[in-house]
């Protein structure tokens, strides 16, 4: 009997666990559900829809390298999952499906669902933890907990790692050719935003594995000492290509071991941060699980339900569209408008500055980021911010307030990345950039800072400080 597997944000042949599974239990049908009202109602703007689509198609290549068929179907809600994917096993006989978990609350419903539908029908659904080393509960605190304080989190993940968590899974053989054929994913219909130029991201497993390459080859080994400083390209920049799995975790610790004279705790300072980069990764994944609430729109630390978050359209838009008067916060938003991506020291300064100095409630920044965001991805997405805005696990103490124009003028020394995001600034001396002077500025058309630092902060400390803890 043929075997299925459902791909959803796995979207590589290498190294993955469903497609493995599958490949030992009978021959390979591939399905991928697109169900574009559903990710629109989660929020996933036209970047990573049209990020998607363009692996899909890449993985549709690969497969049929394998001679594995794909066929796609476009569904409006995933709620129709079940009765689709029981449809496509009948139609083709399979017995089986399998299907890499993700872990948001309303995905591990639907694949509940799914497993349900198909035990009814006396057929099997597995899902496999294939994008972290441990599965969500197998690392706990003493008492039973999951972990809400990362480091702890992190100890335990190397304590307990073990050679086979990450091994690679075999690349499958080419399999026979069967009466199967795919069926093209239809072009992306017109959204309300359109997408980035793609060339900025090539989707696909090759891409994903040129940029791990150049990684590891020319910046991994100075990443702790480059990877805050915006104007330097010193991180991986394969955040994109882990959220829609055309590479895998185990694939780039694979990768940093063969460098790092097989250890992923110890020796080269900037591989060792890297790797710390990726257990944060799974650990938002385990918190997503542990703590189902932060899926519903809800603070990890109860005591900030009460926050008096302002309402404040003008300075809601003047963040949205890189009008701060704070140059380090609209170079930032203007990255991530233009690119679909922004540097992690960043997305910290201007996420800290819309809860912080502007006092708006997150959920509207973790919004706007979800919809630009070329790697949009719950978890971490969701993590950052609660950590920005001091209401989420191992969040910032919310008395430490990031102040903009020092971070600038500590990440961005030259002013390199100012100048690169606002040419009206460029011309002004390196040093005057971060907090343009207003006679430096001239009829240079750059707007006054919307909030004054210290009374923003005053004014945040004040909010926080009313909350009733217990
Ligand atoms: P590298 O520095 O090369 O790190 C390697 C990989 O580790 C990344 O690709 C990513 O998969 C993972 N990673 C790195 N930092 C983090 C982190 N803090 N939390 C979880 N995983 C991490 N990351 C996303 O993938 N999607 C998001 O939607 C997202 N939203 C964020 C929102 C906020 C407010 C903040 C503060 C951070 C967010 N991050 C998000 C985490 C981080 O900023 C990005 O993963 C990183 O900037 C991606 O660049 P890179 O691939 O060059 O990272």
């Amino acid at each position: 009997y043929p075997v299925i597997v459902w791909f959803r944000s796995d979207l590589r042949i290498h190294d993955n666990t469903a497609l493995a599974a599958a490949d030992r239990q009978g021959p390979v049908i591939a399905v991928f559900l697109r169900s574009l009202p559903h990710w629109q109602r989660h929020g996933h703007g036209a970047n990573k829809l049209d990020f998607w689509g363009r692996g899909v198609a890449a993985l549709g290549d690969s497969l049929s390298g394998l001679g594995i068929p794909l066929l796609h179907h476009d569904i409006d809600d995933f709620a129709e999952a079940p009765a689709t994917l029981l449809d496509i096993a009948r139609e083709t006989g399979a017995a089986a499906l399998h299907f890499n978990r993700e872990y948001p609350v309303d995905e591990l419903a639907r694949d509940a669902a799914v497993i349900d539908a198909f035990a009814e029908a006396g057929l099997t659904a597995t899902g496999h933890h294939d994008a972290v080393a441990f599965a969500p509960g197998e690392l706990l605190t003493g008492k039973g907990d999951y972990y809400g304080v990362f480091t702890p989190f992190a100890k335990a993940w190397h304590r307990q790692l073990t050679s086979e968590r990450i091994a690679l899974h075999d690349t499958l053989p080419p399999q026979a050719r069967r009466s199967i054929t795919s069926n093209p994913l239809p072009e992306l219909p017109e959204l309300d935003d359109t997408p980035i130029d793609g060339r900025q991201w090539p989707a696909g497993e090759g891409p994903a594995a040129d940029r791990l390459e150049r990684f590891l080859r020319f910046r991994g080994r100075h990443y702790a000492e480059q990877r805050d400083f915006p104007a330097i390209r010193g991180t991986s920049e394969l955040s994109p290509y882990l959220a829609l799995g055309m590479i895998s975790h185990r694939q780039c610790l694979q990768a940093v071991m063969a460098e790092n004279d097989g250890a992923l705790a110890e020796g080269d300072a900037g591989l060792t941060a890297w790797v710390n980069e990726l257990v944060w990764r799974e650990y938002y994944r385990h918190v997503a699980v542990g703590f189902p609430r932060v899926c519903r729109h809800r603070p990890f630390q109860r005591h900030t339900e009460q926050l008096a978050w302002r309402d404040d359209e003008a300075g809601f838009n003047a963040w949205c569209e890189g009008r701060t008067g704070y140059p380090i916060v609209d170079a930032a938003m203007r990255q991530l408008i233009t690119t679909g991506w922004m540097h992690n020291r960043l997305r910290m300064v201007t996420a800290m500055f819309l809860s912080k100095h502007l006092l708006i409630d997150w959920r509207r920044g973790e919004a706007f980021f979800l919809r630009h965001l070329v790697d949009g991805e719950f978890c971490a997405n969701n993590g950052g911010w609660q950590w920005a805005a001091s209401t989420g696990t191992d969040a910032a103490p919310y008395f430490r307030i990031f102040n903009p124009t020092t971070q600038s003028i500590r990440f961005d020394p030259d002013g390199r990345f100012l100048a690169e995001w606002l040419p009206e600034l460029a011309e002004l001396p390196a040093k005057a950039r971060h907090a343009p002077p207003k006679d430096l500025l001239g009829d240079v058309d750059y707007p006054p800072p919307i909030v004054d630092h210290r009374a923003a902060r005053a004014r945040a400390l004040e909010a926080f400080k009313a909350l009733n803890k217990d």
